[in-house]
């Protein structure tokens, strides 16, 4: 079955009980069992079963397992939000003393978060522009897992995954993927290697912006040795699946971030038509990147352009796809603000993954609190423009981009 297909008829639909062609909502806190005997075995994990929302839900399980298909993964667990989805993924292995070698050019609430954990004495080792000889200069004997993104978000710098994989895997460690910018429709990270990939659902897989949310896949390979994993020790008897396991026992029952059944059923709806919405913005974002080069006044960054230092990269990792979001550099702040103020389609938002096509200046915005060496590894600067290009029908676009060549610029 081919993506697009698998995506419709992936075996999860129609509903078994009702015959409900689309994801029916469980709106419930919780869930009556026939009897006290049957209620323990659920409770032991000795029988499948829900007992309350904030652990699983149905309506949440079957988008847990339409994602955990599409990744070819051994499950999956949602949360309330990306940020959520990412934390949960990292603490469920790290402890005081230990160490993470981190991609530097990550999205800006990500990098938050792991400078938060400084503080619970966690180090963040940063490796400069995703080069894989530098992840293996960073790692000690207390590393536990290395992070990065598939594309860095605004960088643009993109993750060589199978051969990190390996080199993790040299190590004994795991490799976790933030894939929220490529989805299952650009690469399968859990097939080039990875162990444990992460979306943010509340962009592409989304699609209409009306959610927030997020998604932890595991893969199936990764042996989480005891001695390297303590933390896993109680969830030993899940053999592979014992972080899994223990992220939706502990992680997100402890922590208490679950989505809402209803997020979850408006996120399903968007997932139907991820296939057609990746295709169509990718096919805008190239061609709209390729308009802009052509204009020698603003310089332009997107994997998809031959001159891009990661374009046969990306070209053999996401199969001729190059993503959906490209950045322009202006020279000036002012060009920059005169430009996103001329445009007329592009709304003004700091949101990526949106069907509509989104601009902002990251330097006054997201990265306003950042320091100048996290804007540096997140290639902000002052004259930057992010684009996250949506589904319009391009002559449009490229109506509104024409601006890049206005007396403005000159
Ligand atoms: C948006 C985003 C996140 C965080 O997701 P939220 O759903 O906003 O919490 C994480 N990683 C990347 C790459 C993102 O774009």
């Amino acid at each position: 079955m081919n993506f697009a297909t698998e995506l419709l008829h992936g075996g999860l639909l129609p509903d078994k009980a009702t015959g409900a062609t689309t994801l029916p909502i469980y709106q419930t806190a919780a869930y009556n069992q026939d009897s006290a005997e049957d209620l323990e075995k659920i409770f032991a994990l000795r029988k499948p079963g829900f007992v309350y929302s904030r652990i699983s839900n149905p309506t949440t399980a079957t988008f847990e397992r339409r994602i955990s298909d599409l990744e070819r993964g051994a499950g999956a667990v949602a949360f309330s939000s990306g940020m959520a989805a990412i934390s949960a993924a990292i603490m469920n292995v790290v402890e005081v003393g230990d160490e993470i070698v981190s991609s530097g050019s990550l999205f800006g609430g990500t990098s938050s978060f792991l400078s938060e954990l400084e503080n619970f004495g966690i180090k963040i080792r940063y490796v400069t522009n995703n080069r894989v000889e530098n992840f293996a200069d960073l790692v000690t004997n207390k590393t536990k897992l290395f992070y990065v993104e598939t594309i860095g978000n605004p960088k643009l710098d993109v993750a060589d995954i199978a051969t990190l994989a390996e080199l993790a895997h040299e190590n004994n460690l795991p490799l976790f993927v933030d894939s929220t910018v490529t989805t299952p429709y650009l690469v399968r990270p859990l097939e080039l290697g990875a162990d444990v990939v992460i979306h943010s659902i509340s962009k592409m897989i989304n699609g209409g912006g009306n959610s927030i949310g997020g998604i932890v896949v595991v893969g199936k390979n990764f042996r989480w040795d005891m001695e390297k994993f303590p933390k896993l020790a109680d969830f030993d008897s899940f053999g592979t699946l014992k972080y899994l396991a223990r992220l939706r026992a502990k992680m997100l029952t402890n922590f208490g971030g679950c989505p809402s059944p209803f997020n979850i059923f408006l996120t399903n709806v968007g997932l139907d038509t991820l296939a057609l919405r990746m295709e169509r913005a990718c096919q805008n974002a190239l061609k709209l990147a390729t308009f802009c080069a052509e204009n020698k006044k603003v310089e332009v960054n997107y994997p998809g352009l031959k001159n891009n230092f990661y374009h046969a990269l990306a070209e053999k990792q996401f199969g001729n796809h190059f993503g959906t979001i490209l950045t322009l550099k202006f020279g000036t702040k002012e060009k920059a603000f005169g430009f996103l103020n001329s445009l007329r389609f592009a709304l003004k938002a700091s949101n990526i993954g949106d069907a509509r096509t989104l601009a902002i200046h990251p330097a006054s915005t997201i990265y306003l609190h950042s320091s100048e060496t996290e804007k540096l590894n997140a290639g902000v600067t002052d004259d930057l423009v992010r684009v996250s290009v949506g589904i319009e029908d391009i002559s449009d676009l490229l109506d509104d981009f024409s601006k890049t060549d206005s007396t403005l610029l000159k």
